[in-house]
């Protein structure tokens, strides 16, 4: 049955086709509403491409076939982090007993090409307890890989699947505002001037999208307050150094308090024989990894972050990355930073001959060999050396003078948007999900948004108590 509001089938547009956004609209196929998903598409998802970057893309096509659909999650390398509260807090919006009904329902969905790893891991508490000696937190989490050479398969099914039960998706459209009449929403103006109306309107526009999310939520004077950022280095080892531990969690996550300043460090996005890869914010450039499943490095790399949490005067954690994120572009000459452990400890800068002495060969040489110090705030600094060093009482080998960092590696929180329940902001009809709202850090949580605001419409259609 397909539901009517006087003539016209009721309208959803969710803005954005990343993990948030074809979730939302998997929950509300079938149920009789007309769903269109409208992403600005293939530039501006191709540019997250790093398996074009590192130049081992297979030139599969695959990309070119689904353009844009899958998001920042589409050119990611899919590791799965099952848990409520890693990749976002889903224990903020939902009791823990649906928070894991999402993410069950997000692992089915994703599941059929990936491989298990850890549902029955009975190395956790030699973990926990290994970590615990340390004076390190270790977070035991059910965890699935893809892999970023078989994610966009993965995608592309997702995207079939979508369009069989009628869902339309309209690409390569850049949505530019929100119509709002009378406290409710009516439906969205792309760039070139065309109106699309719509009952309910989802955005899930992914930090791609952040600013623009910014700016609608100013113009239609949303309340908004600003998320913690992470500011820190990618961490390159041997493989050999972490493997041990990755067949205990593919991705181990660890936190930490260091001592001098008792800020939160964590390991971050760890990629097991993988591959440091470029990543752009806004205008400047970072670092990121990923790893596949079919093509190995001989190292392992992980993130290593600093939360931060910034009070009045200064709020805005954005303008604070992105400041630091220049710095470290203008000693870069404009690409990352790289330097080995020990050059850093040592007060020196790190150039391309004392690199290539190292035993740890950089798996991404479109870098600066130079100072991390000149580019990081000093407490970053002593943050991640502390932190490395306590990590090294359970990661063993980590924190030796091979150890290759590379910066700036920035996890930008947006600004979050007021909602209320399943998302809806205070606007009638408009949702704001996933990344770009600040409401997600990961493709599992920013999956698990979409449901929760699907199941917000489907509650006002009456289809759903
Ligand atoms: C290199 C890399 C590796 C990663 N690896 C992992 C990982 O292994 N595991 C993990 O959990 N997470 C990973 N992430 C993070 C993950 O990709 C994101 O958390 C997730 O994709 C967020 O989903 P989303 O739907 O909120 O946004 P996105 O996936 O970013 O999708 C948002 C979409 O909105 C579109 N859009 C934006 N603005 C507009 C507009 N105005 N009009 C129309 N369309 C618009 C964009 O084109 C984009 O397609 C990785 C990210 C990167 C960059």
């Amino acid at each position: 049955m397909d539901l009517v509001l006087g003539e016209a089938m009721q309208r959803v547009i969710i803005v954005g086709a990343g993990p948030a956004g074809l979730f939302a609209a998997h929950e509300l196929a079938d149920s009789g509403l007309e769903i269109v998903i409208v992403d600005m598409g293939k530039d501006i998802s191709r540019r997250h491409c790093n398996i074009i970057e590192t130049g081992l893309c297979t030139d599969c096509q695959i990309c070119d076939v689904i353009c844009g659909v899958g998001g920042a999650g589409g050119m990611s390398d899919g590791k799965l982090n099952l848990h409520p509260q890693i990749g976002g807090n889903l224990l903020e919006h939902v009791s823990e007993e649906k928070a894991w009904e999402l993410l069950n329902k997000v692992e089915e969905l994703f599941c059929p090409d990936t491989i298990d790893q850890d549902e029955y891991n009975n190395r956790w508490d030699e973990l926990v307890h290994r970590a615990a000696g340390a004076g390190i937190e270790y977070i035991p989490i059910k965890q699935r890989h893809i892999g970023s050479d078989k994610l966009p398969r993965v995608i592309q099914r997702i995207k079939k699947n979508l369009e069989r039960k009628g869902v339309k998706f309209k690409l390569n459209t850049r949505i530019e505002e929100v119509i709002v009449e009378n406290g409710r929403v009516t439906g969205v103006k792309d760039s070139k001037g065309n109106v699309m109306s719509a009952d309910f309107v989802i955005l899930g526009v992914g930090r791609a999208g952040t600013e623009w999310m910014e700016q609608v939520a100013r113009d239609l004077g949303l309340t908004m307050e600003f998320m913690p950022i992470d500011i820190g280095v990618r961490v390159e080892v041997p493989a050999v150094v972490y493997e041990d531990l990755v067949e205990i969690n593919w991705d181990p996550k660890f936190r930490m308090h260091t001592p001098s300043y008792d800020d939160m460090v964590r390991t971050f996005c760890t990629c097991p024989y993988g591959f440091v890869i470029k990543d752009t914010y806004s205008d400047v450039v970072g670092v990121n990894g990923h790893s596949m499943m079919e093509e190995r490095s001989e190292n392992t790399n992980f993130a290593f972050l600093v939360r931060i949490n910034l009070t009045e005067p200064v709020e805005n954690t954005t303008a604070y990355g992105l400041s630091i994120a220049h710095l470290a572009n203008t000693i870069g000459g404009g690409k990352p930073l790289l330097q080995r452990l020990g050059d850093l400890r040592r007060g020196r800068r790190s150039t391309w001959s004392r690199i290539n002495r190292s035993y740890v060969k950089p798996t991404l040489r479109d870098v600066t060999p130079g100072d991390i110090s000149m580019a990081l705030p000093h407490r970053i600094v002593t943050d991640i050396l502390e932190g490395l060093e306590m990590l090294d009482r359970v990661v063993e080998g980590v924190a030796s003078d091979s150890t290759l960092i590379y910066a700036p590696e920035i996890k930008f929180s947006a600004m979050r948007v007021k909602v209320g329940e399943n998302f809806e902001t205070d606007v009638k009809g408009l949702y704001t999900i996933g990344d770009g709202a600040g409401m997600s850090r990961s493709l599992v949580t920013a999956g698990c948004t979409g449901i929760l605001a699907a199941e917000g419409i489907k509650k006002h259609l009456g289809l759903l108590s």
